[in-house]
């Protein structure tokens, strides 16, 4: 299990392994807008409107086990739909690893605190509110516009 990100091929990394990818940071519950296609890719926009599903003080999926079922826009992130996942948060652990790239500081895999993802996004969290209470989204872009391919 030591260091598998740096040793294996994602294609090889276990159930396990890949599961242990995920920093917690549930950055990518939160809704973003991503505007019609452009010269260079997509404009995509954060907001602060989180899944209702997420718990806001945690960050962690309150009905995990059918959270499938229960939201129609939830997908598992697989390594072979990563690729096309573009709109994940540029931090995120699966789109860095796919990209070749190293982990962050503060990913747990290298802090070996499960909390250092959320620690450090904490500002991220502050306006965080729940889809069923919004109910024009544009009110909550909480970033600038990134471009995506
Ligand atoms: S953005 Fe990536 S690292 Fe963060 S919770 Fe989502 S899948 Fe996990």
């Amino acid at each position: 299990m030591n260091n598998f990100w740096l040793t294996k091929k994602i294609v090889d990394f276990t159930e396990q392994e890949w599961e242990m990818l995920c920093d917690g940071c549930g950055l990518c519950c939160y809704q973003q807008f991503i505007t019609s296609r452009g010269r260079f890719g997509s404009l995509i926009y954060t907001t602060s409107v989180a899944c209702n599903q997420l718990d806001l003080k945690t960050q962690l999926c309150t009905n995990y086990a059918n959270r499938f079922s229960v939201e129609k826009d939830c997908l598992k992130i697989t390594k072979d739909n990563l690729p096309n996942l573009t709109w994940l948060p540029p931090t995120c652990a699966y789109r860095l690893i796919g990209a070749g790239k190293q982990l962050p500081k503060f990913h747990p895999l290298i802090t070996h605190d499960k909390n250092s993802a959320k620690n450090h996004f904490k500002d991220r969290y502050k306006y965080a509110i729940h889809m069923q209470k919004v109910k024009k989204w544009e009110e909550y872009i909480i970033s600038y516009a990134r471009y995506v391919s």
